[in-house]
């Protein structure tokens, strides 16, 4: 299917329904996105054709269901273009990949951690709990007015005592895509390991791991049109190999005796128990939907739309916006005496869903000295109407609360 904006908006039922007596505007695309038919599809076939536990059975759903899932890693790797399929480890999404390589780590007292001001509480937390254990120090580059980075400052704070930095592609706060190939590049330089939170980069753009050049990089499916419960860790082949697993239990291993255990290979290794099977194999309808689209061609929808939201919100008096002219995917704004959260409910009550409050992004309101903001965030299926509506019914809402 060739991408018309359009028409694919009918493959997701979802969208056509009314909220509050109003037509559905859904632009809280960052949070989580709407599932396509096809998605919905793979979830109901895998339990009405296929549903059987993987990799130990001999019987042939069991065999059925196994070749289903491997071939749902086999997809996942060829959107990534990621070596070899191994190197895809399915977790729940960002936050628990995000934790397996904080957990896999070793630091110890005086190594550094190097993360942004622009993280989402799922690229912090897992760290300073890293660092809580092995003495190690968290490092923040910071962050300019534009809701950009200090990319001067990530230089400076890049070190021989860097052991990882981790960073996201696209902020989910603010829209800000970062340069994450020279970003990756400087970092791998001074000899750290480099983990990419691309959770917002999967919806909308092309991930190339092999160029990248990072070791690890992680995203949730739920974000990229695929359930919820289901997300991938990529990490290298060579780094993965030489790390200890996490979990233990089924599957992780070779062999158990009780004087000792020996693993299993990648990507077993780090899949303890049985997996979510029916995410992995939806996530790979989605990676083909959107691929059959063309992600090319859906940003750049996508970037239509956001500069349509950016002149129409700035064009209203007291409103401010956040991050830099070319964000991605999101666009947070602030009105000058609206509460963010009064402004959420009552754009709701004319059929318009966004996310208000800190986005899981505490330290980055801090640093703007905000508690929040309203964000409108845009996917696939979104039209210029949609786009109007949220401007006109954020008009109104100001009216109403002034
Ligand atoms: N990282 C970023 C940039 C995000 O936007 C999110 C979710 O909003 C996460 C990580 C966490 O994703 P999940 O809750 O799917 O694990």
């Amino acid at each position: 299917m060739a991408f018309d904006p359009s028409t694919v908006r009918g493959e997701f039922p979802i969208l056509d329904q009314a909220v509050n007596g109003r037509p559905l505007v859904y632009l809280d695309n960052a949070a989580t996105t709407q599932k396509p038919r096809a998605v919905l599809d793979a979830s109901r076939n895998y339990y009405q054709r296929i549903n059987a536990n993987i990799h130990r059975g001999t019987h042939l759903l069991a065999r059925a269901a196994t070749e289903s899932h491997e071939a749902a890693r086999a997809t996942v790797a060829r959107h990534l273009n990621a070596a070899e399929p191994a190197e895809v480890i399915f977790t729940s999404g960002t936050t628990d990949s995000i934790n397996l390589v904080a957990s896999i780590l070793s630091l110890a007292p005086g190594d550094e951690v190097l993360i942004t001001t622009l993280e989402h509480h799922s690229n912090i937390v897992p760290w300073q709990m890293l660092c809580e254990r092995s003495g190690a120090v968290l490092k923040v580059v910071p962050c300019l007015d534009d809701g950009t980075l200090d990319q001067a400052a990530f230089g400076n704070l890049l070190s021989d005592k860097t052991r990882i930095t981790a960073f996201g592609w696209v902020s989910n706060a603010f829209g800000t895509g970062n340069p994450v190939l020279q970003m990756t590049a400087a970092a791998k330089a001074a000899g750290s390991l480099v983990l990419i939170d691309a959770a917002q980069a999967a919806p909308h753009m092309v991930i190339d791991v092999q160029a990248l050049g990072a070791d690890f990089l992680a995203y949730s499916g739920h974000k990229v049109y695929a359930p919820t419960g289901i997300g991938v860790l990529w990490g290298k082949r060579d780094v993965l190999d030489a790390l200890p697993p996490w979990r233990g239990g089924g599957e992780m291993i070779k062999e158990v005796s009780f004087e000792k255990t020996t693993y299993n290979d990648l990507p077993f290794k780090y899949e303890a128990g049985t997996p979510n099977i029916e995410g992995a194999i939806a996530l790979a309808a989605a990676l083909e939907f959107v691929d059959g689209l063309g992600l090319e061609s859906i940003a750049a929808h996508e970037q239509a739309l956001i500069q349509r939201a950016a002149d129409g919100l700035s064009s209203l008096p007291g409103t401010r916006l956040y991050g830099p002219a070319d964000r991605i995917g999101a666009l947070s704004f602030a009105v000058e005496g609206v509460h963010h959260y009064d402004l959420g409910t009552l754009i709701d009550q004319m059929g318009v869903a966004v996310r208000t409050g800190h986005h899981c992004c505490q330290p980055l309101m801090a640093r703007f000295g905000i508690t929040g903001t309203t964000r409108a965030s845009f996917a696939l299926y979104n039209t210029a109407e949609e786009v109007d509506a949220l401007v006109l019914a954020v008009e109104k809402a100001v009216a109403m609360l002034r």
